[in-house]
């Protein structure tokens, strides 16, 4: 847990967040600033970086965020259509929390490239 991130916060049930699934490694909330009528994040519990700080020791942990993310999209029902799972790593790529997150994005028509 660190002091300041928002993300520990809310893993440590101190920061409110519209959860929608939590084990004992990962959580799922609603992302506060919507890019898509369906913006989720998964986050796992544990404090990491971003992917850059991902040990062998998280392998785990890893395959279980993406499996959620899966479960969500199902879920929210965006999943036959289509979906778009994101991981912003460090500020060019818009990296704005730095607690590892993958975005669960659908509910519309996505463009690519990607801005
Ligand atoms: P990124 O810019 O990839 O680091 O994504 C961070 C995401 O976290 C953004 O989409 C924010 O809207 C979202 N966010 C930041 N603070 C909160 C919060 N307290 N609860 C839910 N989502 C948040
Ligand atoms: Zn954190």
């Amino acid at each position: 847990m660190i002091s300041d991130c928002v993300f520990c916060k809310i893993t440590a049930g101190q920061a409110p967040a519209k959860k929608l699934y939590e084990d004992n490694d990962v959580i799922a909330f609603h992302d506060i600033n919507p890019q898509a009528p369906v913006h989720i994040l998964v986050i796992p519990r544990k404090h990491i970086r971003n992917l850059l700080y991902v040990d062998e020791k998280d392998a785990l942990i890893l395959s279980k965020l993406i499996m959620v993310a899966t479960m969500m999209a199902k879920e929210q029902k965006i999943a036959e259509k289509g979906y778009r799972i994101v991981i912003n790593t460090n500020r060019c790529a818009g990296q704005s929390v730095d607690h590892l997150h993958i975005h669960v994005l659908g509910g519309r028509i996505m463009s690519w490239p990607p801005g």
